[in-house]
């Protein structure tokens, strides 16, 4: 009676806690043992306790109770962006202008630029295998979702990009690229740098506004020493291009609760990142004010530490390799065909035509997994090594 016609007849089902819902339940009747829950992307140690940093909680003490428990300002803690900046970009920090807008978290970072850089009714260009909240948003902004056939012969499908970014320049004259890599979620699948050259030529040849919004939500999972080689991207790319990189410390800083990320802008022009900063501080006022600042503080702290710091890699390392051990022994034992190409991160993806029906099979067994549109996301980011091996067993 009261909710506008958008929202009256629209059911909240996020099909990642619905799953989760029914695993909780199935633990409740049968006992933790006999369900392997592969539907929270969080990472877990292998009896299920949410992974934490010692050398992160360790500076929690030190925080000024005034400073975190005050508004913080409308672009976000100096220090923060200055800590994210050397922690995201290490040596590749692109030479071009920069603007920074800390938001509250990679989802207000993804809305913001949906908002700001594309027109209502535009739609957004993103990989056919892609994290479900992508559509939520878009949908929520009142934007539409078009995509790409992301992965053929086991490689970025790089006919069907062009074919897709052509197409809707022809339709909008302007486009809006929702690129999450590296250890994209939900495959694992990693853009090489020979797909990157090919993608840059490409992008280089239009003559249209092009934002290439880069989510690199699990970044700091990535196997490659050099991943954050992925930025050095950014100063090949011509004026025509906008780019955005959305920096969150939910994975990387295992801080999903504390909703903050930063986003950058790069441009040749000092002028547009100037006008990305104002905009991202509207949207930031109209939505939540402002983004909230104990995270913002806690991360400063640690980049202020060179111990703390070098200890929290080590630690990130070690559970780096947690993460390597589950996913090498889960593809030794199901058959590559069976899965999508997983480089790095947090989940491995199972193909299938029939992902519902698949995932109902395996809800009678005890096995819960998240269907996507062309198969099933395994979470081995919080299951077990013992488990998963039942899982690829069972797969097999
Ligand atoms: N992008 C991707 C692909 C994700 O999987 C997530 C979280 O799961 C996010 C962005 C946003 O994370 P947050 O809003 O916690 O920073």
């Amino acid at each position: 009676m009261f909710l506008n016609k958008e929202k009256k007849d629209v059911k909240f089902t996020d099909l990642i806690f619905k799953m989760n819902k029914n695993a909780q339940d199935d633990i409740k009747k049968f006992g933790e043992d006999a369900v392997i829950n592969g539907t929270i992307g969080a990472l877990t140690d292998d009896n299920g306790k949410l992974i934490t940093f010692d050398a992160i909680e360790s500076l929690f003490c030190s925080l000024e109770r005034e400073k975190i428990s005050a508004y913080a300002p409308f672009r976000g803690v100096d220090s923060f962006i200055d800590a994210a900046k050397r922690l995201c970009f290490e040596e590749y920090l692109p030479k071009k202008e920069m603007g920074a807008t800390v938001v509250a978290g990679g989802v207000a970072g993804i809305r913001h630029a949906i908002d700001n850089y594309t027109e209502v009714e535009d739609e957004v260009i993103t990989s056919d295998w892609y994290w479900g909240p992508y559509f939520t948003i878009a949908k929520e902004a009142k934007r539409k979702i078009r995509t790409f056939n992301f992965i053929k012969s086991d490689r970025f499908d790089l006919e069907a990009f062009k074919e897709t970014v052509d197409d809707l320049i022809e339709k909008q004259g302007r486009a809006f690229l929702l690129i999450n890599t590296p250890a994209h979620n939900p495959t694992g699948y990693t853009i090489s740098s020979e797909e990157w050259e090919e993608i840059i030529s490409f992008l280089n040849k239009k003559e249209v506004p092009i934002t290439l919004f880069l989510d690199v939500a699990y970044i700091e999972f990535a196997s490659f020493d050099a991943k954050k080689e992925l930025f050095s991207v950014i100063d090949r790319l011509k004026e025509h291009i906008m780019v955005l990189v959305n920096y969150s410390i939910s994975k990387g800083f295992a801080k999903y609760g504390f909703r903050n990320a930063v986003v950058f802008a790069f441009h040749e022009k000092k002028e547009e990142v100037e006008q990305f900063e104002n905009a991202f501080i509207i949207s930031n006022l109209a939505s939540y004010a402002t983004a909230p600042a104990t995270g913002q503080y806690l991360i400063s702290a640690l980049t202020q530490n060179d111990r703390l710091l070098k200890e929290y890699k080590k630690e990130k390392n070690e559970w780096y390799n947690v993460l390597k051990r589950r996913a090498e022994m889960f593809l030794s034992i199901v058959p590559k065909e069976k899965v999508m190409p997983y480089k790095d991160g947090f989940f491995i993806s199972l193909k299938s035509d029939v992902p519902l029906q698949f995932a109902e099979k395996l809800k009678k067994e005890h096995i819960y997994l998240v269907p996507m549109q062309k198969g099933l996301r395994i979470a081995i980011c919080s299951i077990s090594e013992e488990k998963l091996r039942r899982l690829a067993e069972k797969v097999r």
